[in-house]
C-alpha cells in the first residue's frame, strides 16, 4: 500500500473511531441518568425520605472496593457468585462502572464529555508514545 492510501486509511479509521466515541458519549450520558435513577434509594434518607448529601470520599472508595474485588476474583480464578456465568472480575468491573456512573449522576459531573476529551488527549500524548516509553523515565505500563 502506498503512503497516500495508508494516510487515507488511517484518517478513515480515526474518523470511524471518533464517530464511535461520540455515539458512546451520548449513550453514556443517557445511561448515567438511568443508573442514577435506579440508585435513587441510596441518595435519600431511610428515615425521612429526604435527599441526603453523600460522602464523596466514601463513594470513591466504594468504586475502589469493586476494583479490589475484581482483583481478588482474577487472582483466585473465581466465577461470580451472583452471576455465575461470568468471571468475578467481569461482574466487579461492571459494579465499578455502575458506581462511577451513579456518582457522576449524583454530582452532575460532565463525565461523558470529559471521557471523550480525555480519550482525544491521551491519543496524542507524547509520554504515551513508544519512543518516550522506551526512554529512561518512560512509563513501562
Ligand atoms: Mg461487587
Amino acid at each position: 500500500m502506498d503512503k497516500i492510501h495508508e494516510a487515507e486509511k488511517a484518517t478513515q479509521e480515526e474518523n470511524a473511531d471518533k464517530d464511535t466515541m461520540l455515539r458512546f458519549m451520548t449513550a453514556l450520558d443517557d445511561a448515567i441518568k438511568v443508573v442514577h435513577k435506579r440508585n435513587h434509594k441510596w441518595w435519600i434518607s431511610l428515615e425521612t425520605g429526604e435527599p441526603i448529601k453523600r460522602n464523596v470520599g466514601e463513594l470513591l472508595m466504594l468504586i475502589v472496593s469493586e476494583v479490589a474485588e475484581g482483583m481478588e476474583g482474577h487472582r483466585k480464578n473465581l466465577q461470580d457468585d451472583k452471576l455465575p456465568r461470568f468471571p468475578m472480575i467481569t461482574v466487579e468491573l461492571a459494579d465499578a462502572i455502575i458506581r462511577i456512573m451513579d456518582l457522576a449522576g449524583g454530582l452532575g459531573l460532565e463525565l461523558p464529555q470529559a471521557w471523550y476529551e480525555k480519550m482525544q488527549f491521551n491519543y496524542t500524548r507524547i509520554d504515551h508514545t513508544r519512543a518516550h516509553r522506551l526512554g529512561e523515565h518512560g512509563k513501562k505500563y
